[in-house]
């Protein structure tokens, strides 16, 4: 009988893999701390996110694989998570923000596509799996949180004794909102008083530690969200948009406002996308066919969640219920955080002269994409009809001598290109890089 090691510990869980990474948990080095003790077994599994929805079946399946190994009767797994400590952070070391582990903001174009709701639901799904949430309404432009969770005017909102404001808790979540700490003040105010209050509830709400705290951003790209992104250290950020207001040239101004402050994007969840009768459960596209797909062929985005016009999104939130689409959005937009520190080191570097964009790929392999080539087959909304997808870009119309003057990598899913023909907005998912050079 061979005796039971690390390698043999660990070699019995490479079948384990992560669907999301599509790579088995021992390559990806979440399997931490092996000990041995004659017939008992104890290791750590070390997953990037605390919420992550596999957890319990990667715990399950481990105990499973190392339990039929001879000699082994006793197998103790504990399930841990770190995030990586981003130079970033120390925006936050001064700020009641310092003990919160993730922060995620959900962001819209528009008004009105329910951002509020979906931000609500889905830190209300997180916070009842028994983690520790938090939920910032910033939308000054109406903040509808306390609406939805039916914080009445009466409802006073207190400070401790360091003068921090008290977040208000329901149903396990922690909530703050600009329009509590507004209370009947003036509903228009000025830009620097604006953004004192907002300052005010980012910095100094006595969260306490926080596994995630979901900020429910004002709409669009304006100065207030730049000076929000800007004072923060967003983790990531997740777009909200409905099938009829979706317009690519919001959306990629989203990513590149996002990414001026390196927050990386989560993807996109499109809400009210379908209309499900509740008799026969036939999925109407009452707004047309999903564009989100294309948003992930043009920008490398992830389409994270379609959620359905239900009569009961509608209403005010007066218990936790579960729900499955929030449920799913929830799983997705916790999994694609946890994936995110892992995908950094496997990113290509690039680099450009006047010739071509080369490309390094994480197994070694170089590239180059000729100038020319790359400046045709830009997507942007100025080179590519947004309704019909066909080209508007004219071969005439690129020099040969077009060069990229500024690459900047994007997260962890694009690269984005300023042209020396004046053009600034091209942007290149890697999965379409890697199609034009056929790697
Ligand atoms: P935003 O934050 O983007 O301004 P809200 O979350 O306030 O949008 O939502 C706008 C309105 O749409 C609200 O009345 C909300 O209840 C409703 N709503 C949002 N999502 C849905 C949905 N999936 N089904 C039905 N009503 C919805």
């Amino acid at each position: 009988m061979d005796k039971i090691n690390e390698k043999t510990i660990l070699d019995s869980l490479r079948h384990i893999i992560d669907p999301d990474l599509d790579k088995d948990i021992v390559s990806l080095g979440f399997v931490k701390n092996i000990a041995i003790d004659g017939e008992n077994i104890s290791f750590d599994i070390e997953l990037t996110t605390p919420a992550c929805p596999i957890k319990d079946e990667f715990q399950s399946k481990a105990k499973g694989a190392v339990l039929k190994l001879a000699g082994v009767k006793n197998v103790k797994i504990n399930m841990t998570s770190v995030k990586k400590k981003s130079s970033f952070d120390t925006l936050q070391e001064n700020s009641t923000l310092k003990d919160v582990k993730t922060i995620i903001a959900i962001s819209s174009c528009k008004g009105g596509v329910g951002k509020s709701t979906i931000a609500a639901h889905i830190a209300l799904e997180v916070a009842n799996r028994g983690f520790k949430v938090g939920l910032l309404d910033t939308d000054i432009f109406g903040p509808s949180i306390p609406t939805l969770f039916d914080i009445g005017n009466d409802e006073k909102v207190y400070a401790n004794e360091d003068k921090q404001i008290i977040p208000i808790e329901k149903y396990s979540l922690k909530i703050m909102s600009f329009g509590l700490v507004l209370g009947d003040g003036p509903a228009v105010l000025r830009g620097p008083l604006v953004n004192q209050y907002l300052m005010q509830i980012l910095h100094n709400t006595a969260w306490g530690e926080l596994d995630y705290l979901f900020i429910d951003m004002p709409p669009g790209t304006g100065d207030i969200q730049l000076t929000l992104t800007q004072s923060v250290q967003l983790d990531g950020a997740v777009v909200i948009t409905t099938r009829q207001s979706l317009s690519l040239v919001d959306v990629s101004r989203g990513i590149l406002m996002f990414e001026n402050v390196k927050v990386p994007m989560l993807g996109i969840v499109e809400n009210m996308s379908y209309f499900a009768c509740e008799q026969c459960g036939t999925k109407n596209n009452i707004f047309g066919e999903s564009k989100t797909r294309s948003l992930g062929e043009r920008f490398g985005l992830d389409a994270l969640a379609e959620i359905p016009i239900q009569k009961e999104f509608n209403a005010k939130i007066s218990e936790y219920k579960k729900n499955q689409y929030f449920s799913q959005a929830a799983d997705k937009v916790i999994m694609a955080v946890g994936k995110l520190s892992l995908l950094e080191d496997k990113l290509p570097q690039v680099n450009f002269d006047k010739n071509s964009v080369n490309l390094k790929w994480s197994d070694g392999r170089k590239t180059a994409i000729d100038n020319r080539t790359l400046r045709l087959a830009c997507e942007c909304a100025r080179c590519v009809d947004e309704l019909s997808g066909e080209k508007t870009l004219k071969e005439s119309e690129v020099n040969s001598d077009v060069a990229a003057t500024e690459v900047t990598p994007l997260g962890n899913y694009a690269i984005g290109i300023k042209w020396n023909d004046g053009h600034l907005s091209s942007i290149y998912s890697y999965d379409k890089l890697k199609k034009l050079v056929n790697v």
